[in-house]
Order: structure tokens, then sequence, then C-alpha cells
């Protein structure tokens, strides 16, 4: 990062960012596996799947695929070894075993293809990490030119540290994976960002605006200024797919929260229910007022049963008193949501009245976490999206 940008970045978290507290102590803690759950549920709503009940399977297997005729291909495999006990049109559920992982030793190929990296991409199922789940293969093909690649490990969601654990603990495989992403589409330069920022700094349009100092359009993509984003474990799951031929199986995951007994950074094998996870790191359920898989600002109410997907970041335990929730009161007119929008949005304004500014709401919740008389804003920036969407 230039010092320019750097300066310009510190400068955006004192005035965006200096509300949202970073909340991040489980980052000195190494990276350990989770106690092997029973099951794991895969998700594979749109795709077919190739395996049946009571047929045995490895974890890596292939057990659903979207059909060839579909636009965006997807693959799921198996992360545990052992037996198919349920299928249906959503998930396919196997009890079994967490395999060995395989040591995890760095060795780029000696020479590789564009072309065998997109495709190996795809086969491996690699989707993006960092909360989009949009197949990664699609990123990595050359439809447009790249120049540069960001690897994203800001991290900026308050409590989340495991993209900075897979730094510290792997990071010669994350150097490999952002050197075949290079190549994928053939880019000069490669970057891993891995400074703490202010939120929601490692969004990745605001990312490339304060690295690079180019500037995404509104509907557009980083594509259209040349520029590719992957998340910290996206490029490790390259790395692993490619170097390793290893399929993506499973994930680093924080586990926080003031209701944890035992928070950390754990791997964790991808379909594992929300219920293991806080089984195993000792949750109390009694002090616990909210089960969240993902970061505070961004993240979703999860259930027992649900599972964690290659794009949740964490699994959060939070106390009443870490939500400070408290009820909703008027509009006072203080504008500390629009200070709070990194796009400077006048977000009380666009949740009352519908107009196409919205459309640049990210729905990052910073206006809504400023926001003294803790209006729902978010909620009513989605409703008003949806409003100016139809009106297209
Ligand atoms: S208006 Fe949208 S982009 Fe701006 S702070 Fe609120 S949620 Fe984030
Ligand atoms: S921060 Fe809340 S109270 Fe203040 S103007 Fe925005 S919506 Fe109204």
């Amino acid at each position: 990062m230039s010092p320019f940008a750097r300066f310009l970045s510190t400068a955006r978290e004192a005035l965006y960012g200096r509300h949202i507290p970073r909340l991040k102590s489980t980052g000195d803690t190494a990276i350990t596996q989770i106690e092997a759950p029973e099951r794991v549920r895969l998700a594979i709503a749109g795709q077919v799947a190739v395996v049946e009940v009571g047929e045995t399977v490895e974890a890596g297997d292939l057990v659903a695929r979207t059909p060839e005729a579909v636009r965006f291909q997807r693959r799921v495999h198996a992360s545990l070894s052992g037996t198919v006990t349920a299928l249906s049109q959503e998930e396919v559920v196997i009890e079994g075993e967490v395999p060995d992982r395989p040591p995890i030793t760095h060795s780029e190929p000696d020479w590789i293809s564009p072309e065998s990296i997109t495709d190996t991409a795809r086969e491996a199922g690699l989707i993006g990490m960092g909360g989009a789940m949009f197949p990664a293969y699609v990123k990595l093909s050359r439809v447009a030119p790249i120049d540069v690649v960001l690897v994203n490990g800001c991290e900026s969601e308050p409590y989340l540290t495991c993209d900075q654990r897979v730094l510290e603990e792997q990071r010669g495989e994350v150097d490999c994976g952002t050197v075949l992403a290079m190549h994928a589409v053939e880019a000069e330069r490669g970057l891993i960002i891995d400074r703490e920022t202010y939120y929601p700094g490692g969004y990745e349009r605001l990312l490339i605006r304060d690295v690079l100092g180019r500037v995404v359009p509104a509907r557009g993509l980083p594509r259209d200024v040349g520029t590719l984003v992957i998340n910290v474990q996206s490029a490790l799951a390259l790395h692993d797919a490619v170097c390793l031929g290893r399929p993506l199986i499973d994930r680093v995951i924080t586990v926080d929260g003031g209701a944890v007994g035992r928070p950390g950074n754990y791997r964790v094998p991808i379909g594992t229910e929300v219920g293991h996870v806080l089984d195993a790191c000792r949750v109390d359920v009694s002090k616990s007022a909210a089960i969240l898989t993902g970061g505070p600002m961004m993240g979703r109410l999860a259930e027992r049963l649900t599972p964690v997907t290659a794009g949740t970041g964490g699994v959060l335990a939070l106390t009443a008193a870490e939500l400070s929730r408290s009820r909703t009161q008027p509009c006072i007119r203080c504008g500390h949501c629009m200070e709070a929008c990194p796009f400077d949005l006048p977000a009380a304004y666009l949740a009352e009245t519908p107009h196409k500014a919205v459309l640049g709401c990210v729905e990052c919740g910073a206006c809504q976490f400023n926001c003294p008389a803790r209006i729902p804003l978010v909620e009513r920036l989605q409703r008003a999206k949806a409003v100016v969407t139809a009106w297209d």
C-alpha cells in the first residue's frame, strides 16, 4: 500500500470507523482442528446429487454438481469420509469421520496454463470465501483485462481473525495461490493486503479505492477497473486445489463472543452444524442472546442445524450486553448515519424516500451501528433498494 493510500485509509478510519470496535481477541490464537462432527449437511440447491442414500463416500469425493447447461458451474465434495444418510434437493447429509488433512507443503507446479488453473478451480468447487460464495473459476477466467490481483486479508468485521491467522500460519500457500490467480488472469501485479482497516474497509470496492485509487462503477465489477479481488482463504484453497489436488472441503472460522467458553480459530469441515461448533467451543447458551454466522455487522442469525458454508467466516455467540440492543426511537436528524457511510449516502433519507442513489448502498451496516436512535436502517435500505430496482 502506498504511503498516500495508507494515509487515506487511516483518515477514513478516523472519520468512519471510530465507533465500531475491533474486538479481535482471538488474533493470537493458533488454528486448531475442531472436534470431529458426527455429520455434515452439504447445501446442494440447484445441483444434481451424484450419490445415493446408503452410499459410502471418501472425503473429497464429488457428491453434487450443476447440470452442464447451467451458466455458473458448481461442485460439492464430501467433507467427511462416511455414509450418505439423507438426500434432498437442498442438501446431502453424510455421517462419518473427518479425514486426516494431507500435510500442507508448498509445491508450486513448474508450469501450468491459465486454463488448467480455471478448470481446476471449477472442478474443486472453489467459491468466494469472503462471503460472496460466487464460483471462483468465473472470476479467474480472462473475460476482461486484469492487471492487479488483490488478496483481501483486511477482515474488517469485528471479532473475526481467521484470515489473519491463515496469513500468519500459511503465508507460503497464500503467496502461491496469489501467483496462481495472477497467472490465471495474466495480471502483472499481486498484492496481499494484510493490514487491519476501518469497518467496512475490507469491502472490495473500498479496498480497490483505498489501495489502487480506482473507482468501481456503481453497477460495475472490480474487473471493470482491471482488478481481481479474492479472499485470503480463497487464495489458500486455490493453492490446495492446484498444488495438492484437494477440493474445497473445509475452512478456518473464528468462534467468539461473550458466551463462548473456548474462543479461537478452528478448521471446520464444510457442512458442520453450528450446534456442533457451539458444543465443541463450550458455548453457554444461557448467556447467549444471539448466535450469528459471520461477523456482527453483516452476519446472519443461525440455528443449531445451520451448516457452516465455505463463506462462513465465524460463529459468534453474543451476550445481550454485546448486542447492546435497545428500543428503536424516532430519528433525531443527527446525521451520524451519513457521517458513518463510506459512500457518503444519506442513509436516513434513503431509508424513507426511495431514490436511485440507494443502489450504491452495500448494506454494510455502518450507518445503523452509529445511529443513536437504533433505527433498523439496513432493513429499510434493503426495502428501498427493492422498490428502486423494480422501477427499471
Ligand atoms: S447507507 Fe448502506 S453503504 Fe452506507 S453505511 Fe448504511 S448500509 Fe453501509
Ligand atoms: S443516525 Fe439515526 S437518528 Fe441520526 S439521522 Fe441517521 S437515522 Fe436519524
